[in-house]
């Protein structure tokens, strides 16, 4: 094996996969045993190593309170921003800081857990390849925020796996599709349901470049749900043949059977549940695809929306993609298929294995990296906007949402008040125009020269690098003093509050554009007090009483203003202000160039 060999990773919530490039094409590695799907779970013992991987899995019903899976969805997350009542293990860590989780009375990180999967499939691609593996490509979905990206990162280091890139999904999905050979500008739709997870991308192929145009999906939303709509109609279906039989529809037995006869139904069009009774009896009831598919529908229904709502932010009809692709084993399901196809209008390609193509992808681009592939090159974007909080607690945005990374972008910032020795950079990530409606990804210092106000320049940098994380750059421009701090221990936003974050930008636009308005009046008439009354004593007695009874009458409604939140009062009290104070105005003009003639010995 070549010394520059690089693995691709698909670090998935249910399943994770790994392959190499082997003469020119990409192939998946097996374990020991020959399967190329490890569940991602980790059973801790009470004593002894943890078992990863197929062999932790009878420990989900066995040890439940010792078994972690789904560790994805807490990776990068902080305490109590992910629901974690579904999980059979606990969770802990710090209020407020990062999500870890409990066994016994140790607690681990999401990060360490992803490690122990991460180093299993790196020991069977050692042992598949006879060679050592030290190098990866690792996938996450495309919403996945700076600090979900580090923290997979993280995951890779401590597996002794350096991450050469962290690329999406969808991304890698396309690429294993081999739609990187379609004509320029194609427009792709990746449609990704899996075991717990929805994701709908939206990706256009320009000149041999990806980018991702619009991501959409829900985090909650996958195969294990319409499991649990079948096992509810089962045991309403069995109740009714016997009564008495009690049959909790969230009993494994009775989700295993849910999942089989899912999955025979994707060939099948009727098989038989059976269902064990008491005293060795079992109970078999028949079931045709098409009352499999009655009963599932409101599931597979719920994906429509999401692929809408993509569309209209990549600005597409339907009719405009080029191909529509599917990944996740759900979309073995013909509902899942006719959905998809009437959605989009058009057939989707199935021609790869839907488990297989994220890992495939990977593997790819790992090919791209070493060089054992060329031509492509690959664009990702950010899935929230980034900026800054600015005066009055609004969000000032340096890299909008949806921009294509690697990308850089800045801003000139001053100081508010007089001298100000240090500024705060609050960086932020959201849509929402005020800064605590949106999620810190983290916040720091730097000192600058004391001046008057508004004579501060501080230069803000944000730098998104290949791997989606972000760079912050923070400088004097007088002294040359910078700061710049990577958000790498930033971790706050889960993937379930971005899908929330965006509902709510749209929910609350009105609002937030009120209450920007709101905040720049504000803060325009704590400009105009001071100066009002700086002008005032310099005017002195040259100014006529009542004019000056006048101006007092209309400073004292800006600040009577001030104390409420009427938007309207305080702009017509702002712009009587602005009025009424022309005549001030004119006076001190003419007194400063009096002054200036004097000066001068013109008068
Ligand atoms: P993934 O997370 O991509 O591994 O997807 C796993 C999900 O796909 C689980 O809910 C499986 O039950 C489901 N699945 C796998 N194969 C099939 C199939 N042939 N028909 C329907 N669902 C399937």
């Amino acid at each position: 094996m070549p010394a520059d060999l690089i693995v691709g990773i698909d670090l998935g919530t249910t399943n994770s996969l790994i392959g190499a490039m082997d003469a020119g094409f990409p192939i998946l590695l097996a374990d020991a045993e020959g399967r190329r799907l490890t569940p991602s779970v980790v059973y801790f013992p009470e004593s002894g190593e943890p078992v990863v991987g197929r062999a932790a899995e009878p420990s989900r019903t066995r040890a439940p309170e010792r078994t972690v899976y789904s560790v994805k969805r807490l990776m990068g997350t902080r305490t109590g921003e992910v629901d974690t009542a579904d999980l059979s293990y606990r969770t802990g860590g710090a209020a407020g800081g990062p999500a870890r989780v409990r066994i016994g009375a140790e607690e681990r990180s999401p990060e360490e857990i992803s490690a122990l999967v991460l180093k299993k499939l790196k020991a069977d691609a050692e042992r598949a390849l006879g060679a050592a593996v030290s190098r990866a490509v690792v996938t996450v979905p495309a919403y996945f925020n700076d600090a979900q990206r580090q923290a997979t990162k993280t995951a890779g280091e401590l597996a002794g796996l350096h991450v050469e890139r962290i690329i999406n999904e969808p991304t890698a999905a396309a690429l294993a599709y081999g739609l990187d050979k379609l004509g320029d500008r194609s427009k792709i739709a990746v449609y990704d349901l899996g075991g717990g997870t929805f994701d709908i991308s939206i990706l256009e192929l320009n000149a041999g470049v990806f980018q991702v145009l619009s991501t959409n999906g829900n985090t909650r939303l996958g195969g294990d749900d319409i499991d649990t709509a079948l096992a509810e109609h089962l045991a309403r279906q069995l109740a009714a043949m016997v009564p008495e039989f009690n049959l909790n529809p969230a009993s494994p037995a009775l989700r295993a059977e849910a999942r089989r006869v899912k999955i025979e139904l994707s060939d099948a069009t009727e098989t038989q549940a059976r269902i064990d009774y008491k005293n060795h009896r079992t109970l078999f009831t028949r079931l045709t695809r098409a009352e499999f598919e009655s009963v599932v529908l409101p599931v597979v229904e719920k994906t429509r929306s999401h692929c809408l709502r993509a569309l209209a932010d990549a600005k597409l009809a339907p009719g405009e993609l080029d191909a529509v692709i599917l990944v996740g084993g759900a979309t073995r399901m013909p509902l899942v298929r006719a959905l998809v196809a009437e959605i989009f209008g058009r057939e989707p390609d199935t021609s790869q294995n839907p488990d297989e193509a994220v890992a495939l992808g990977a593997t790819i681009q790992a090919g791209i990296l070493s060089g054992a592939v060329r031509g492509v090159v690959l664009l990702d974007i950010t899935p929230l906007s980034l900026g800054i909080e600015t005066f009055g607690g609004l969000t000032n945005v340096i890299i909008p949402r949806n921009t294509t990374i690697p990308t850089k972008a800045g801003e000139m910032f001053t100081n508010a008040v007089a001298g100000q020795r240090t500024v705060r950079i609050h960086v932020v990530q959201g849509e929402r125009e005020k800064a605590a409606d949106n999620w810190t990804l983290g916040a720091f210092e730097l000192d600058f020269t004391a001046g008057t106000r508004g004579s501060a320049r501080v230069g803000v940098q944000f730098e998104i690098d290949t791997d989606g994380i972000l760079h912050v750059l923070a400088r004097d421009t007088k002294t040359g003093e910078e700061k710049v701090v990577e958000m790498r221990s930033a971790v706050d936003v889960s993937d379930a509050q971005v899908e929330q974050m965006i509902a709510e930008s749209v929910d609350h636009a009105f609002e937030d554009y009120h209450a920007r308005l709101l905040v720049e009046t504000q803060l325009k008439s704590r400009e105009m007090l001071p100066a009002v009354r700086h002008a005032l004593e310099l005017a002195g007695a040259a100014l006529p009483i009542d004019a000056r009874a006048n101006i007092d009458a209309l400073t004292a409604e800006v600040a009577a203003a001030l104390e409420g939140e009427d938007l309207e009062r305080l702009k017509a009290a702002n712009a009587a202000l602005d009025a009424g104070t022309q005549e001030l105005a004119t006076l001190l003009m003419e007194q400063a160039m009096d002054e200036a003639l004097e000066r001068r010995g013109v008068v």
